[in-house]
């Protein structure tokens, strides 16, 4: 079967103010990496504001709306910018994922990469963050939940910054487990150990700058692959962010492209023995381009081995 490549020119729309990491540039790196590849190329429709209700209140959803500048650009906190473009390209990447879980739970693909942007991790319920607008992931999870029936869903999160959006949107979900590895200390300073979930249904996994290959395999078999064993999820999303890569300009992780072959081959092996290796995969960071595309890259020839 086949893998998905789900994105749309959109997602170029949304712009961020010169010298911004995450910026359109991204996907102009990452896509041409996957040209050639054995993919189905599938265009991400836009989310429908029910799909973000399944994470945000309406509320928040037209705070954003609303937000949008006519012209230039509106700043959002610190880091988080809208431009003219940017409702699209979120609702570009909420809809993509959405699609690809569709298609995956539909048996019309073995496995799908959503590379969309801007990304959506840090996007808690009611705050937008860290360059992120709405929750790709939870809502992904929740729309297999609520419309699909699935019983379980596991979101995995190997950018090098804790998913404190999506812990924040799964913390009351018994019927998600969500792991997160991350560069501790670093920016949001969350996701320490202790953070367990209402459910006890979230497991955090901080790594000490300067951590390499060896100690991130290592930590993920040891805390992370067996409580996905016993979780035994019926879908797998993966929040695939490349910023854990030894390049990567905002963090001090040393993760090389082997890497993340290794942890996108690992996981998909665990959802084959589960779920019949349906895994969605949503682009996150990873803000070095040469790093973004060969690691990327990396990541999308693992699904394909995986469901070919
Ligand atoms: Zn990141």
């Amino acid at each position: 079967m086949t893998t998905l490549l789900v994105t749309h020119d959109d997602c170029l729309s949304h712009v961020t103010p010169p010298g911004h990491p995450e910026r359109v540039a991204r996907l102009e790196h990452l896509l041409p990496a996957l040209e050639g590849k054995a993919l189905t190329r599938v265009t991400a429709p836009e989310a429908q504001e029910a799909d973000l209700r399944l994470v945000h209140p309406q509320g928040y959803i037209d705070r954003i709306r609303e937000g949008l500048p006519q012209e230039g650009l509106a700043q959002l906190d610190a880091d988080t910018f809208l431009s003219p473009g940017s409702w699209r390209a979120a609702l570009r990447g909420a809809g993509g994922a959405i699609r690809a879980v569709d298609m995956v739970l539909g048996g019309e693909a073995a496995n799908a990469f959503v590379a969309t942007r801007p990304p959506g991790h840090h996007a808690e319920t009611e705050t937008p963050m860290g360059f992120c607008l709405f929750g790709n992931a939870a809502i992904a999870a929740k729309h297999a939940l609520d419309r699909h029936g699935l019983a379980r869903v596991a979101v995995v999160d190997f950018d090098v910054h804790h998913g404190n959006g999506t812990q924040d949107l799964l913390w009351n979900e018994p019927r998600t487990l969500f792991v997160s590895s991350h560069q501790m200390p670093l920016w949001p300073g969350t996701g320490r150990p202790e953070e367990r979930g209402a459910h006890d249904n979230v497991i955090n996994i901080p790594l000490a700058p300067e951590t390499g290959g060896a100690e991130f395999r290592a930590a993920y078999e040891a805390k992370v692959f067996p409580a996905i064993e016993a979780f035994a999820p019926e879908l797998l999303i993966l929040s695939a962010g490349f910023d854990a890569h030894k390049s990567d300009p905002l963090a001090n992780l040393a993760l090389e492209d082997a890497d993340f072959t290794w942890i996108t081959r690992e996981l998909c092996a665990i959802a084959a023995r589960h779920c019949g290796g349906r895994v969605v995969s949503c682009l996150e960071g990873g803000y070095d381009l040469g790093a973004l595309a060969s690691s990327g890259a990396a990541h999308v020839d693992a699904l394909i081995r995986a469901g070919g």
